[in-house]
C-alpha cells in the first residue's frame, strides 16, 4: 500500500502555471526526495498530493484509486511541515494523540498508537512533559509523532529540518532514515539541501520552474546528470 501515480498534474494560480503537466510514479515504500531551488514548486506538489491544494488538471492515484476529490484525511496521507505548532498547554502525549482525538478514535486504540509512535521516536520518557520542557529535536520528533500516529500509507515532509541547527539536522536525518526502515511507508521528503537528498533518498526528483528535470537514484543523478542544472544541484561540478 502507498503507491502514488501523478498523471498530467498541473497547478495554476490565476494565469500563472506554477506546476506544468507532470507525470510521476512513486512505488510503495520508496523514500523519494524532491529537490530544487526556492519557488520551483516543491511545496505546491506536496500540497496537491496531500489534498491541501486543488489541482488544475490531471489525476492523482493512490494504489490505483483516483483521489482528486478526496479530502486530506481520506487519502491515507500525513504531512509534516517546516514550521510545526505544538500545543504548549498539552502534554507530549496529548499533542501526539490530537489527530486521533479529532478522528474520535477509541481510547484504548489511542493509547496503543501513541505508545507505538513514542517508542519509534524514542519519546517514551517524555510523554508527560509539556513541549516547553523539550529540546528542539525532541519537539520536532513530537511533530513527526503527530503525523505517524495516524499510521498513514504515505508521509509527506516539507523541509521538516530547516529550522534546526546543523548538528540536530544530522541527527534527525539518521532518525528519519531509521523511521523509514521501521515503518516501510512511502515517504516524500522535500528539501533544498543536497546532502539530505543524497544521503536519504532511494530516488531523487529534481524540480525546476514547475517541471521535473530528472528522476533517478542519487548515484544516477551524480554520475549521469541530464544537464548542468541537475549536475550543479547534485553537487557534481563537471
Ligand atoms: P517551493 O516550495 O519549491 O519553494 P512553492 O511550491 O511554494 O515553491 O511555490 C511555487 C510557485 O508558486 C512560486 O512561484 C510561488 O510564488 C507560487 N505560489 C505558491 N503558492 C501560491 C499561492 N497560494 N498563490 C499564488 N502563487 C503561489
Ligand atoms: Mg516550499
Amino acid at each position: 500500500m502507498g503507491q502514488l501515480k501523478l498523471s498530467g498534474v498541473t497547478k495554476r494560480f490565476g494565469k500563472a502555471e506554477v506546476i506544468h503537466p507532470t507525470d510521476l510514479v512513486i512505488e510503495e515504500g520508496e523514500f523519494v526526495v524532491f529537490v530544487g531551488p526556492s519557488g520551483c514548486g516543491k511545496s505546491t506538489m506536496l500540497r496537491m498530493i496531500a489534498g491541501l491544494e486543488e489541482i488544475s488538471a490531471g489525476t492523482i492515484e493512490i494504489d490505483g484509486r483516483v483521489v482528486n476529490n478526496l479530502a486530506p484525511v481520506e487519502r491515507g496521507i500525513s504531512m509534516v511541515f517546516q514550521s510545526y505548532a505544538l500545543y504548549p498547554h498539552m502534554s507530549v502525549y496529548e499533542n501526539i494523540a490530537f489527530p486521533l482525538r479529532v478522528a474520535r478514535t477509541p481510547q484504548a486504540e489511542v493509547e496503543t498508537r501513541v505508545r507505538r509512535a513514542a517508542e519509534v521516536l524514542k519519546l517514551q520518557e517524555r510523554l508527560k512533559h509539556r513541549p516547553g520542557a523539550l529540546s528542539g529535536g525532541q519537539r520536532q520528533r513530537v511533530a513527526i509523532g503527530r503525523a505517524i500516529v495516524r499510521e498513514p500509507q504515505v508521509f509527506l515532509f516539507d523541509e521538516p529540518l530547516s529550522n534546526l541547527d546543523a548538528a540536530l539536522r544530522a541527527e534527525m536525518r539518521v532518525e528519519l532514515s531509521r523511521l523509514h526502515g521501521q515503518l516501510k511507508n512511502t515517504m516524500i521528503y522535500v528539501t533544498h539541501d543536497q546532502i539530505e537528498a543524497m544521503t536519504m533518498a532511494d530516488k531523487i526528483v529534481v524540480l525546476r520552474d514547475g517541471n521535473i528535470e530528472q528522476v533517478g537514484t542519487p548515484l544516477e543523478l551524480y554520475h549521469k546528470p541530464r544537464n548542468r542544472f541537475v549536475a550543479g544541484f547534485i553537487g557534481n561540478p563537471t
